[in-house]
């Protein structure tokens, strides 16, 4: 894939950008190693006040980053601002928590073991690859950056090849906060070059968000060098709804869960699993919102679905679509590719699915909603489980028994009840299952790139 900005609203070429050489990709590296080495020795106090000055440069920047994500991408103008705000305020979390995150851990009887004293540290890897995807391409970045820059590593940074000029901001950001340079740096670089950088030994380990297919592939390039790697992939997730719930504040909730960032999200909402109780009452609500929907311009504020950010991406979710409508599926709106240039798709219910239908096991990545009816809460746990993901899930509930059978049973990374998942700066976010493995965020995040190094002393 060429690395060039096409506007997914308009289907046009906004920029071609020429790939980085082996050589640039050599010097590159080499800058984030040398960075690396003066990081580590670096206090936390100096890399937050860098950490901050670079939040203040995005926060200062925000209608024009917003408004670059729009064109690169095609999310709505408003979640593109949000998202700049959201990533400032990541990176200031991160300079006021690291050292509390990553203090030192006294052993509290450290007679047991032989010793005076006896601790564990956290210290920084190196040089981290991260391999990015563009449906947050501030975002996804910053949640790896901020804590991993915070606890002393650098960072390399190869991200999709459809948001070039937000990696090229993202190059200088950290040095123009303060950061030796370095620190941070854009790969411009095709998924069929990471290899050669996982396997280069200047670089320590590797973490990619992304899709399955991408993470088998870099999996298997870590494991054969013995690097470690974090994983964030793809889901499914399920949206539960039980008799005792909100109905109505349920299904205007599954509305933004779905339909959030044009249903490009990894944690949306995509599998509603309705009790038979109130599957008729929730169906129509969500449907007459889900029809309801101002599907247009992202650059126009008023709008809430943009485009698809690429071209594969909508026939994907074409193909998904028909293939439920081929085995019988009922289309309860949408459906449909609306007229005019653009990567468009309807905001699309979908119920009865069969059990062959390819919607019931793979991620709709895009405006797509399945309906499933469930008989009682252990066929709701059923349907819920049942596909090869597990990165988060939902539950709507007042029963506070039926509340913890269903989190205790729930194969996911995370359980949000009575609301939609959302990921916090201060929760640890992954997956289980094909949605990979590892941690990011809060101190289970930024521990996952440090060395936990055991003092013993006699
Ligand atoms: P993608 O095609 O897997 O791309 C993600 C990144 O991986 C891009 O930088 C891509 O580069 C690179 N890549 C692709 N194949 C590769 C390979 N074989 N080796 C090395 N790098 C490779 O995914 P996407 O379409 O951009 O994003 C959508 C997927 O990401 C969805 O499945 C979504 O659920 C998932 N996602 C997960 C999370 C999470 O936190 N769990 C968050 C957001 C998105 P190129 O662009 O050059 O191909």
């Amino acid at each position: 894939m060429a690395i060039a900005t096409v506007n997914p609203t308009t289907g046009k070429i906004e920029m071609i950008i020429d790939p980085h050489s082996s050589a640039e990709v050599d010097a590159r590296i080499g800058e984030a190693a040398a960075a690396a080495r003066l990081l580590r020795t670096t206090t936390f106090a100096k890399r937050a006040e860098w950490m901050r000055v670079a939040a203040d440069i995005l926060d200062a920047q925000a209608p024009g980053l917003g408004e670059l994500i729009t064109v690169e991408m095609g999310k709505p103008i408003a979640q593109s601002i949000a998202e700049v705000e959201k990533s400032a305020k990541a990176m200031r979390f991160y300079a006021d928590h690291s050292e509390g995150f990553l203090a030192d851990i006294p052993l509290a009887e450290p007679a047991t073991v032989n010793a005076s004293r006896a601790w564990t540290r956290y210290e920084p890897l190196g040089v981290i690859l991260a391999v990015m995807p563009w449906n947050y391409p501030l975002w996804q970045v910053i949640r790896f950056a901020a804590p991993a820059l915070m606890a002393g590593n650098a960072g390399v940074l190869k991200h999709a090849s459809n948001v070039p000029q937000a990696a090229l901001f993202l190059d200088t950001l950290f040095e123009r906060g303060g950061f030796p340079v370095g620190s941070f740096r854009t790969l411009l670089i095709g998924g069929a070059d990471v290899a050669a950088v996982v396997a280069d030994p200047r670089v320590q380990a590797v973490t990619l968000t992304g899709s399955e297919p991408a993470g088998r592939s870099v999996a298997a390039l870590a494991g054969d060098h013995v690097k470690k790697a974090v994983l964030e992939l793809g889901g499914s997730d399920p949206f539960i709804v039980l008799p005792t719930a909100d109905v109505t504040a349920a299904a205007t909730t599954a509305v933004r869960a779905r339909i959030g960032n044009s249903g490009q999200s990894c944690i949306a909402g995509k599998r509603f699993i309705v009790h038979a109780d109130v599957y008729d009452a929730f169906a129509a609500e969500f449907t007459r919102q889900m029809s309801q929907l101002i599907v247009g311009d992202p650059l126009l504020p008023q709008t809430q679905v943009g485009p698809l950010a690429t071209e594969s991406g909508r026939d994907d979710i074409v193909a998904l679509v028909e293939d439920a409508r081929d085995k019988g599926a009922t289309i309860l709106t949408g459906g449909t590719i609306p007229d005019g240039p653009g990567w468009f798709y309807a905001p699309t219910v979908i119920a009865d699915l069969p059990d062959d239908a390819r919607l019931v096991q793979e991620e709709a990545f895009g405006p797509v909603a399945s309906l499933y009816r469930a008989v009682d809460v252990d066929e709701a746990l059923r349907i819920a489980n049942q596909t090869r993901f597990g990165l988060s899930s939902a539950v709507w509930t007042n029963d506070p028994d039926e509340e913890a059978y269903v989190i205790a049973r729930l194969d996911a990374g995370a359980v949000f009840v009575n609301g939609m998942t959302v990921s916090y700066q201060e929760l640890p976010f992954g997956g289980i299952k094909a949605s990979g493995f590892g941690r990011e965020l809060a101190a289970d995040g930024q521990r996952e790139f440090c060395n936990l190094k055991t003092v013993w002393k006699a």
